[in-house]
């Protein structure tokens, strides 16, 4: 038995040199030491050799298995060693090259303006108000004083829902239901957002565009309040020499209306191409609130006056960039898009 002993021994050490990776370390670990390996086999044995043999047999075996256990150990360390060498010199960066630079998306002509419009009303005071983009017949027309024949329901204009919702034609539905939420409260605010015309697209129309309402509703405020707002928000947009003037207009929810241009910011006035010769560029409407607007809100026009404009963010966009045709803002050509960085 003790040669068997030193043949398996021999056999394990030569083997456990050879292995290459922890796996077949652990393969080796099994055929003589597992439960039916080679060497405990042999432990199992003894009991058919003799009561004199078995004690020193049973402790050759055990030392046999110690320095296989002992050698499988050593080997263990080396291999782990070299597998970790390994395994770092392949998953190894290398941080001297560029990174990839993600695509960084930026704002929409639109976006910018009215982000800027937005700026300089807060700067004033203003707060933002937001609502429905389908909204009610009342809200879109008749509280704002759109008698029931005026040309503006007609369906050539508007986009009807059915018979009471319609795609609302200006944010002055949100005006409406700012003033029945806070009245009798003094109101400050600009609505931005979309509104939809029943137009077919060309260089200067969209079925689909922007506008920032704004409104103010408060005791003793005055058309000079109006005028100075509104001569503030010219200079911070389209520079600190412009001036601005008011023609008289007409809208069925101001009175008196005024339709407000700023002077050219081309030519400072003195006409040129960009103008049409006039000097002046028109940039939005406004007037005084209509009593009748305010009495169906909830504010008593005896004690209450309010001020209302009225901006197309497109519009400002057009001027600001010197654009010349409204459908490069919603074609998303990036050829166009990309020269506003
Ligand atoms: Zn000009």
């Amino acid at each position: 038995m003790q040669d068997q002993i030193d043949k398996i021994l021999t056999q394990a050490m030569e083997k456990i040199k050879q292995v290459e990776n922890s796996k077949l370390l652990d393969e080796i670990r099994v055929q003589f030491l597992g439960k039916k390996g080679e060497l405990t086999s042999l432990l199992k044995n003894l009991g058919s050799l003799s009561a004199e043999l078995r004690p020193k047999m049973g402790a050759l075996v055990n030392e046999a298995k110690q320095k296989v256990e002992a050698e499988i150990e050593k080997m263990k360390q080396i291999i782990i060693a070299e597998e970790m060498k390994m395994k770092f010199s392949t998953e190894r960066i290398d941080v001297t090259l560029p990174g990839r630079v993600p695509k960084r998306g930026y704002k929409h002509p639109l976006r910018i303006v009215q982000d800027e419009i937005e700026e300089i009303f807060l700067g004033m005071g203003f707060e933002i108000a937001e609502g429905p983009e389908i909204d009610t017949d009342y809200h879109n027309f008749k509280a704002l004083n759109f008698g029931d024949d005026h040309p503006a329901r007609d369906e050539q204009d508007t986009l009807y829902i059915d018979d009471n919702l319609l795609m609302r034609t200006h944010t002055s539905p949100v005006q409406v239901r700012t003033m029945q939420q806070k009245h009798p409260d003094p109101i400050r605010v600009i609505c931005p957002g979309r509104v939809f015309r029943r137009d077919t697209i060309d260089a200067t129309h969209s079925p689909q565009f922007h506008q920032v309402e704004g409104l103010i509703v408060d005791k003793g405020v005055r058309f000079s309040d109006l005028i100075g707002v509104l001569k503030l928000f010219a200079q911070k947009m389209f520079g600190q020499d412009r001036e601005i003037r008011l023609r008289p207009s007409f809208f069925p929810f101001t009175e008196p209306s005024a339709e407000v241009d700023v002077s050219c910011m081309m030519c400072g006035g003195q006409g040129c191409s960009f103008c049409g010769k006039t000097g002046w560029l028109e940039i939005l409407g406004s007037g005084a609130v209509h009593p009748n607007v305010l009495k169906m809100s909830g504010y008593d026009p005896e004690i209450y006056t309010g001020y209302a404009f009225g901006m197309g963010v497109e519009r400002i966009a057009l001027l600001k960039y010197r654009i010349n045709d409204i459908r490069l803002l919603f074609e998303n050509d990036v050829r166009f898009l990309h020269q506003f960085k």
